[in-house]
């Protein structure tokens, strides 16, 4: 036992002492570089933490209307590129060739057969299109119910394919920064509603170690009917495919993907695959979910992140049944804030931990999304039981004074009161017993596993009830 709890104490510290000796360096010697120092932060504490508590402190509903308009003015950073006739150019132009393909017609329901071995190259483009399984285009019967007619979808393209109205279909999106012959794409599923709609994003495993997310989008789409949808969604489940393959949060090069985002077509890799994915699939999105789970072993309730200063997104939480909704401005860089900026209505869905597929978590995620794609008219739900009002929570993080073994006491979900005791943090050697209190009555939304901690680190995560936004 105590040489299992030595093994495991000395793998956990050795990256992190490792990291500690190399990076500082690189860093002050890269004082102008942003990223290189962002790296160290990155390491240093996770996202999941520092998004609360660098957050902008909630206004109140006079305030907060300017400064979205102001959002939404500023224009995407270095991605209006003009042609030479001063068009703008379509973002899928950018990356893929003009000449189009039409989608084949998938049951996404279907088991799929093996993706091709290779990406879409020149070569591709000189093959015959491939047949389209049935009619699509054709409107359904009208409704038994008589009611009125709605419109029909259009064609809609993504990654140089037209998907007609009334299929789904998967497609490949690859950021390029593999060596060529060696590269592999990320599958991206979409629906396109025989109605026209909003078109609705998804995305799954930005950090490649956080598994419920790809899950939620998988049983979200499937059980999507494109004869039956209004408008459109798009789902990528696994963003980060090799930090997938290498159950790792990071890209190769040990950055953090979501802090890049709008992204930079000629700057670093993980710029240039933010970059990739936002031109070529988030610029379609009316509305994005972008699906996280708890980092460094904390987990965390079914939960939205949402900056609630600005008033599209405030409404657009309304939408979602049954979920915490958690104020946190946003860090920048991170894919939804840069989607709010372009005037997208996004959210960072986080749903338990990672490493982990959790059916609860699961279901709760895909029951939300339903709800959002049926408040929006693009789907009908038969049922909704209960009491399915999102509920909204100013948050602060609770953390350990102390190095040492955390037990807690208190369960994901609960209540809690100000001062109540959360845990302990217990010293191996000295078998001193530190007792974590609450600092405020609230709900325990997130909390770390029980594990080694050092002193600072970010344990509970207490919600306390705040106001509803204004319809
Ligand atoms: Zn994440």
């Amino acid at each position: 036992m105590l040489f299992q709890r030595l093994k495991y104490f000395t793998t956990r510290q050795f990256p992190i002492l490792f990291l500690a000796a190399t990076l500082p360096a690189a860093a002050w010697a890269n004082q102008n570089e942003p990223s290189g120092t962002m790296l160290i932060a990155q390491l240093a504490e996770d996202e999941n933490v520092e998004d609360v508590v660098r957050s902008e402190p909630r206004r109140g509903a006079s305030q907060s209307k300017d400064t979205v308009k102001k959002t939404q003015e500023v224009p995407a950073s270095g991605t209006n590129q003009a042609d030479s006739d001063g068009k703008p150019v379509e973002a899928e132009t950018l990356a893929v060739p003009a000449t189009r393909k039409i989608a084949p017609n998938i049951d996404l329901k279907e088991v799929a057969p093996l993706p091709e071995p290779e990406a879409l190259t020149e070569s591709d483009l000189a093959d015959p299109l491939p047949v389209v399984a049935d009619e699509p285009g054709q409107p359904s019967e009208p409704d038994a119910a008589g009611t009125t007619e709605p419109a029909l979808a259009e064609s809609f393209s993504l990654l140089g394919t037209d998907i007609r109205p009334g299929t789904s279909t998967r497609l490949s999106w690859s950021p390029q920064i593999q060596i060529a012959g060696l590269s592999q794409v990320t599958p991206v599923l979409v629906v396109n509603g025989i109605n026209a709609g909003p078109t609705l994003c998804l995305t799954g495993a930005i950090h490649g170690d956080e598994l419920n997310g790809i899950e939620i989008v998988r049983r979200a789409i499937y059980d999507l009917n494109p004869e039956k949808l209004s408008g459109r969604v798009i789902g990528v489940p696994i963003v980060n495919l090799t930090g997938f393959q290498q159950g790792s949060r990071y890209l190769p090069d040990r950055r953090d993907l979501n802090r890049y985002f709008p992204g930079r077509k000629a700057g670093n890799l993980a710029d240039r695959v933010a970059y990739s994915l936002f031109e070529n699939i988030i610029r379609h999105c009316d509305m994005l979910v972008d699906i996280h789970t708890g980092s460094l072993k904390r987990t965390n309730l079914p939960q939205l992140r949402a900056d609630m200063n600005n008033p599209d997104v405030a409404q657009f939480t309304r939408g979602f049944d049954r979920m915490a909704v958690v104020h946190s401005s946003g860090s920048p860089g991170m894919l939804r804030s840069a989607a709010v900026a372009v005037g997208i209505r996004a959210v960072t869905m986080e749903a338990g931990e990672s490493l982990r597929i959790q059916e609860h978590q699961i279901e709760a995620g895909v029951n939300s999304l339903n709800s959002l794609m049926d408040k929006h008219g693009m789907i009908s739900r038969m049922f909704v039981w209960g009491d399915p009002e999102p509920v909204y929570y100013d948050s602060t993080w609770v953390r350990a004074q102390h190095g040492g073994i955390l037990f807690s006491e208190i369960g994901l979900g609960d209540y809690v009161s100000q001062g109540e005791i959360l845990g302990y943090v217990a010293d191996p050697i000295t078998n001193a017993q530190y007792p974590i209190h609450s600092s405020s009555s609230g709900r325990i939304i997130g909390m770390a596993v029980d594990q080694v901690v050092m002193a600072g680190f970010a344990a509970y995560h207490i919600g306390t009830e705040a106001e509803v936004p204004e319809e």
